[in-house]
């Protein structure tokens, strides 16, 4: 008996330990997207530089794989993730409850944290698929994007406004991004679609180890997409980024970073602040991080309101 309760008074003594421990970590995690994209470098990027001064703020944080910008959305509206990342298109529909997000209704607590690269439309085919248009995918096999992607949202945006049906294409797949270079080589598909920044391990893998060439996405339909919507901006793969000797003619939307308004100010105070503090080295960690500026960050492809966390630090910069 008097063994019995030493014993649970050491355990009692080794949870209380074990909780004071975990009171002083706190564990934040950001939703991204297929390994072979950009979000799950961008995820991993931000997270780097979060962990480097772990000891002094208390937060752990982890990147995770996930479907993509629609399943961040709304797993960030669930409070399963305290951070995500998103196109600037579905983070405003989001927040405004429109399109995909009109059952659902306005996630009036989503938060704008800042933006990132840009996901011009990209349209991957192999050269025996005689896809060279758009227009030309009508009739064949192609991927349009895993339930919950950003892309596959925009793709079905795309089609409407095109004024096709599913039927329309002979294969429509929905697999993962990182599951659609091996298909397209291996002639499983004709072409894969999807909204990524540039470059991209998997767009620069296909383009180099098959036969497959971008595809301008241009046209009356598109025009009237980027003239009619605030979040699509006319975009161009540069001459040389990839295979292509020329510039890709495309449209599309900015990466976001978002939250949500319960996620605490301290905390996004604190994601924010290892970002731009330590700014040289993040544009280094990944190569579509090239061209950024804190400036058009905090500010372009935002459409919910700033987090109170990320203003306080841009006002503090004097940015704001
Ligand atoms: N924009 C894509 C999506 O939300 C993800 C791109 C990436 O993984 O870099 O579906």
């Amino acid at each position: 008996m008097k063994k019995f309760v030493f014993a649970a008074a050491m355990l009692g003594s080794a949870a209380m330990t074990g909780q004071s421990f975990a009171a002083d970590q706190k564990f934040i995690s950001i939703g991204t997207g297929g390994v072979t994209g950009v979000y799950y470098p961008t995820g991993g990027a931000i997270c780097r530089l979060v962990n480097k001064n772990r000891k002094e703020h208390g937060l752990r944080c982890s990147a995770e794989s996930t479907g993509g910008s629609i399943y961040n959305i709304n797993t960030v509206r669930a409070g399963e993730l305290e951070f995500g990342v998103a196109q600037s298109d579905w983070q405003y529909h989001a927040y405004n409850g429109t399109s995909k997000f009109a059952d659902a209704g306005k996630f009036e607590k989503l938060r704008a944290v800042f933006s990132v690269h840009p996901e011009p439309v990209t349209v991957i085919a192999s050269d025996s698929s005689g896809v060279n248009t758009l227009t030309d995918v009508k009739g064949k096999r192609m991927n349009i994007g895993n339930p919950g992607s950003g892309t596959r949202g925009t793709w079905e945006v795309i089609e409407e406004a095109m004024g096709w049906k599913r039927s329309d294409l002979k294969l429509a797949a929905e697999m993962k991004s990182a599951e659609t270079g091996q298909a397209v080589c291996d002639g499983k598909i004709d072409a894969y679609f999807w909204l990524v920044g540039h470059p991209s391990a998997l767009t620069q893998e296909s383009l180099a180890s098959c036969d497959a060439h971008l595809v301008d996405v241009t046209g009356p339909a598109i025009d009237k997409l980027v003239a009619d919507n605030s979040f699509y901006r006319t975009a161009t793969i540069p001459a040389g980024m990839y295979n292509n000797k020329k510039d890709v003619q495309t449209f599309g939307v900015g990466a976001t970073f978002v939250s949500s308004a319960d996620v605490p100010a301290e905390t996004v105070y604190v994601v924010v602040k290892a970002v731009f503090e330590n700014f040289d080295q993040f544009k280094k960690l990944h190569p579509a991080f090239g061209n950024l500026k804190p400036e058009e960050m905090i500010k372009d492809s935002l459409s919910a309101p700033l987090h109170d966390g990320a203003m306080k630090y841009y006002k503090e910069k004097g940015w704001m």
